[in-house]
């Protein structure tokens, strides 16, 4: 369906791997999912925007969570496997994506009428992604088995805001359904 942008969030080796400086438990076996979506998108000419934490040393959301994603480090990379051609990437320093200046200029030149949404932390920045592009008035699709979250009744809240403000679960399987 034209009008369908894949929307990938921070899924960065400090997040995905147990090595990782602030490691999303479970979150190692999302890679094969993760890949899949980020290649059908990049093999059926789907936009992909793939947010990227890309901190400051000294951060100011340091405070809050330990040091992660320093931009130009090793552990801020996104692993190899979810690198594709085509895909554009977003650099933040916030949770919330859409403080990146640039992200709705982006989002205009795509003219996106429906989001897929995958990637972590569930409850935290893919909340604030998927909330954010909902907002914009486009419909949007959380994909439940390529996200992962922190804590269960963190993330149960958000599926309930998210569903409750018009926002649709779905599966790997449909995002790849889509040509
Ligand atoms: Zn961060």
């Amino acid at each position: 369906m034209p009008g369908t942008v894949f929307f990938d969030v921070d899924t960065q080796i400090d997040f995905l791997f147990p090595a990782g400086a602030l490691w999303v438990p479970g979150a190692e076996t999302l890679l094969p999912v993760i890949a899949r979506l980020n290649r059908h998108a990049s093999a059926h000419g789907i936009p992909l925007i793939s947010t990227m934490d890309a901190h400051a040393e000294n951060d100011e959301e340091f405070r809050r969570f330990p040091a992660h994603c320093v931009a130009g480090t090793l552990a801020q990379r996104k692993p190899e496997a979810t690198l594709v051609p085509g895909q554009t990437i977003l650099r933040k320093r916030h949770v919330d994506c859409f403080t990146a200046p640039e992200l709705p200029a982006l989002l205009g030149g795509f003219a996106a009428r429906r989001y897929l949404v995958y990637g972590v932390v569930t409850e935290i920045c893919v909340r604030h992604a998927a909330l954010g592009l909902l907002r914009t008035g486009a419909a949007v699709h959380l994909i439940q088995d390529a996200t992962m979250h922190l804590n269960p009744s963190s993330r149960d809240a958000f599926l309930d805001e998210f569903t409750a403000s018009g926002g649709q679960l779905a599966s790997t399987g449909f995002a790849c359904g889509i040509l």
